[in-house]
């Protein structure tokens, strides 16, 4: 006797996906039988004939804010509560702001313990290895590491640095001891300094909508790209590059897995650089936030690049932001993360839809790539007998509008307010247990483990 039975679903196993019935024991995979068995008895049992069953979908890059000063607006409990409400069975969570980076063992192990008592869905902490720059212990459990270019070490001792050759060279030559990969975010400050002056002398009013589209631009963030590759290269540093979706960007990760001579993996993060929202809808007020996209990419190009494995991983870069930050009447102070995360498996399924990935490349990218090159594979990223009972279920037919769902975000923005979509994760299941049942979370906070 089984506890859950997954019945005439459309199962992921070998890369593609087959109709068979997945048996559930405890947290584990059981069994993967026919469809129909006629022995196979369970507990409980869920018909999926012509649903989708995905190995469970890990979220590589989403910004939590706790610990930290603004978990008022997202914490351990709302941030995975949201992911499992859009299929996310795990995420990778990491904060922004130097403030309060884990750049210790210690912070790092404070976190790790928060997060064991409020998450839903299973994660993993990046630390960030900038501490190194401070003499600090890096956080050596961290299964990898993330951090910006720009958070080099400034000529001031502030965090303002940027492209800096000498702090790079040292830092990437420690990090590789450790075997471990690092995310790196490229990111010119003097470029972008520079810029901001600029686009400050330009007549016009300045609104978000006017300058965001300035914003990781392909000129700063290619150049950046060639820079960290030297010295990643040079010291066989185990490299994600992040936010690979400009022309040039995606030309050279493309050249240099050509080469074939580095562990390199290259991401992409849906918001806001998809472009599909620039008015986020207030939940609380009411009202309208002008959020505004960065430079978009060609997204046909980036579609290519995924087809063509020069793209390994997704991320939500689910980002939420303090209110006020939001209504910063000074744009250029005013936030530009999005708060995406309910909506973001969703939104996957309907760039299936779209004609834009198939859904075998959905499960490479959002689970069985990365947790192959992370160390999880195949406790997860699979859908094989003996490993964690992770599933992401999806109706790939269902149309329907965001905003007429519960969300969970704390933030209570909803950034894809009144947009028709097709395509939606109707159940999320960590380790057997059903978390999210058609926009409902019915598993109690703490659920969710440290992976590491
Ligand atoms: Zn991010």
């Amino acid at each position: 006797m089984y506890d859950l039975l997954l019945k005439n679903g459309l199962v992921y196993l070998d890369g593609t996906f087959r109709k068979c019935d997945v048996a559930v024991k405890g947290e584990k995979i059981a069994a993967v039988l026919d469809s129909g068995d006629p022995y196979a008895e369970a507990g409980q049992e869920l018909d999926l004939t012509g649903k989708y069953v995905l190995p469970g979908i890990i979220d590589f890059h989403c910004h939590l804010r706790e610990p930290g000063p603004q978990i008022e607006f997202e914490d351990w409990e709302s941030c995975t509560k949201a992911a499992a409400n859009s299929g996310v069975t795990m995420v990778c969570g990491m904060s922004n702001g130097l403030e309060n980076e884990m750049t210790d063992a210690a912070t790092y192990d404070k976190a790790v313990a928060l997060a064991e008592k409020s998450a839903v869905v299973d994660f993993m902490i990046a630390g960030c290895p900038m501490g190194f720059f401070g003499g600090k212990e890096m956080p050596t459990r961290s299964p990898f590491y993330k951090f910006k270019q720009r958070d080099f070490p400034g000529p001031l001792g502030d965090s303002e640095g940027t492209a800096n050759s000498w702090y790079m060279n040292q830092l990437f030559e420690e990090i590789a001891k450790q075997g471990k990969y690092v995310q790196i975010h490229p990111m010119d400050m003097d470029y972008h300094n520079a810029l901001l002056e600029k686009i400050r002398e330009m007549p016009g009013e300045k609104t978000s909508l006017s300058i965001f589209p300035y914003y990781y631009g392909e000129d700063e963030m290619a150049a950046g790209i060639w820079h960290l590759a030297y010295y990643a290269r040079k010291h066989h540093l185990k490299w994600q590059a992040l936010h690979c979706w400009h022309r040039a960007y995606i030309d050279v990760i493309r050249m240099l897995k050509k080469q074939g001579d580095m562990d390199l993996l290259a991401s992409i993060e849906f918001c806001p650089s998809n472009g599909l929202s620039d008015h986020m809808k207030d939940l609380v007020t009411g009202g309208t936030i002008d959020v505004g996209h960065c430079e978009l990419p060609e997204w046909d190009y980036v579609w290519e690049a995924v087809a063509d494995g020069t793209i390994d991983l997704f991320g939500s870069d689910h980002c939420p932001q303090s209110r006020e930050n939001y209504y910063n009447p000074d744009a250029f102070k005013s936030s530009k993360g999005i708060p995406g995360m309910d909506c973001y498996g969703h939104l996957l399924l309907n760039e299936v839809n779209n004609g834009n990935l198939t859904m075998e490349k959905l499960v490479q990218c959002t689970s069985e790539n990365g947790a192959k090159a992370y160390g999880w594979y195949d406790r997860k990223g699979s859908n094989l007998p003996g490993t964690d009972a992770d599933f992401s279920i999806a109706d790939l037919n269902e149309i329907w509008t965001c905003g007429e769902e519960k969300i969970y975000t704390k933030v209570r923005i909803h950034p894809y307010y009144g947009m028709q979509i097709k395509g939606r994760f109707i159940y999320t299941i960590v380790r057997g247990k059903i978390v999210m049942d058609h926009n409902e979370i019915l598993v109690q906070p703490g659920h969710g483990k440290f992976i590491s």
